[in-house]
């Protein structure tokens, strides 16, 4: 059989997502999602043409037993030995990768050293490259990190005004993560306006349970509101984003708050679900709104969106022209509300929003939402696993041109 598939493994602390890809067009065969891992709940759903199966996880309940499961299904399908490499999503490259990453043991061990930085992430991530290796040992495995692209961001852009000391020694400075998804929606804007991506500049909200802004110059990430983790910038579902830090010390002189509380109020506690007391969901809080009038609801609409306004205006600093700005994301693809709400706060960039394209641009249809005489606005579905598996594809294409 013809081995042309890469599967693209995206492995969180309880969750495994995989979604089996044909690297040159996207398509997507099989996918599918395990959740409640490490859990006697432990499930795993797989997509398959039009059948969707659901099945229950055996003790241990871990990443191992869903992988095994997995590669079970795709034996029964006959796809298993169509796959040529396994692309793994990283979180935290830090400043060692900036690259699509063949995986080897060193490696793993950066990536394990790294966990200084993403304690809730890159161990998940080791664990799901162990498991897919002891499935696929003689598979390349491949590392596509969430902080590559964001390394080509100006030290002006990535220290914080602290001493340098501080970044020289231990690492602290801005990151960035969604690194994939703000590359891909700015290929495929580039493509839409028929230019090279290095003849463009774009402004890219990823908005879904986690945001972030980013400025594309040239093509390349010159600033994103996500930092050293991804509290920092702009309001989330339940992460507060830019805070004062006096706050967190009134929190811990004045009201008694231990660290491990500020983390949990600041991670899991604020952002929409906090201001609205109602939920981390949008559409949810959206409902409140327009359909029963809670204007908690429409209070935590109104501070996301200003947030999310002030950020973006505050990256035209970078650039000297725009050619678009792009929504992306669960929110960023289907709220015509959110957006809305942003761009009319966004005039003096000469962004106007036109209603009707707006009311359009839903469910997975990309498209321009902008009114004549305004700057593009797109609407483009992000598909960060066909990055990863075209990344993969294209490293492995290049370490073989190599060798000969
Ligand atoms: P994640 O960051 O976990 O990948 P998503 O990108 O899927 O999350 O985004 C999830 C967010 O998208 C949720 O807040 C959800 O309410 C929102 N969302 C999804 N569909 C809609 C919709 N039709 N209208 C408004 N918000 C939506």
């Amino acid at each position: 059989m013809k081995k042309n598939l890469i599967l693209v493994l995206n492995c969180g602390s309880s969750s495994l997502k995989f979604s089996l890809i044909k690297p040159e067009t996207g398509e997507t065969l099989l996918s599918g999602l395990a959740e409640r891992l490490m859990s006697d709940q432990a499930s795993i759903t797989i997509k398959y043409q039009e059948q969707v199966s659901q099945s229950v996880l055996l003790p241990p309940f871990d990443h191992q037993i869903a992988i095994a499961r997995l590669v079970e299904s795709l034996a029964s399908y006959e796809l298993h030995s169509a796959i040529f490499a396994v692309g793994h999503r990283v979180v935290h490259g830090g400043e060692s990768y900036c690259t699509p990453t063949l995986i080897t043991e060193d490696v793993k061990y950066i990536i394990d050293d790294l966990s200084r930085l993403a304690p809730l992430h890159n161990p998940a991530n080791l664990t799901g490259i162990t498991a897919a290796e002891a499935v696929f040992p003689d598979l390349p495995q491949v590392a596509i990190f969430d902080t590559a692209f964001h390394q080509s961001m100006p030290e002006k852009a990535y220290l914080y005004g602290i001493p340098y000391s501080l970044y020289r020694e231990h690492g602290i400075r801005r990151y960035g993560f969604h690194g994939t998804s703000h590359y891909f929606v700015a290929q495929q804007a580039a493509k839409r306006l028929n230019k090279r991506d290095n003849e463009t500049n774009f402004i890219s909200a990823h908005l879904g349970n986690g945001c972030s802004i980013c400025v594309i110059k040239s093509g390349k990430s010159a600033d994103t509101s996500l930092g050293l983790t991804p509290l920092e910038g702009v309001m989330m579902g339940t992460r507060s984003g830019d805070v004062d830090p006096g706050v967190i010390f009134h929190l811990v002189d004045q009201l008694g708050y231990s660290i491990g509380q500020v983390s949990h109020l600041l991670n899991k506690e604020s952002g929409l679900l906090g201001v609205s007391g109602l939920s981390n969901d949008c559409r949810e809080i959206e409902n409140e709104w327009i359909n029963n009038n809670n204007l908690r609801a429409k209070l935590a609409l109104d501070v996301f969106c200003y947030r999310i306004a002030k950020s973006i205006a505050s990256y035209s600093a970078s650039l000297t022209s725009l050619d678009a700005l792009i929504f992306t994301g669960g929110i960023g693809e289907n709220s015509m509300l959110i957006r809305e709400n942003i761009v009319n706060q966004l005039s003096l960039l000469n962004l106007v929003i036109s209603k009707e394209k707006n009311e359009k641009c839903r469910f997975g249809q990309s498209g321009s939402i902008n009114s004549d005489g305004s700057r593009n606005i797109f609407v483009i579905p992000t598909n960060e696993e066909w990055v990863i598996a075209e990344q993969t594809a294209q490293l492995l294409s290049q370490q073989t041109e190599n060798q000969e």
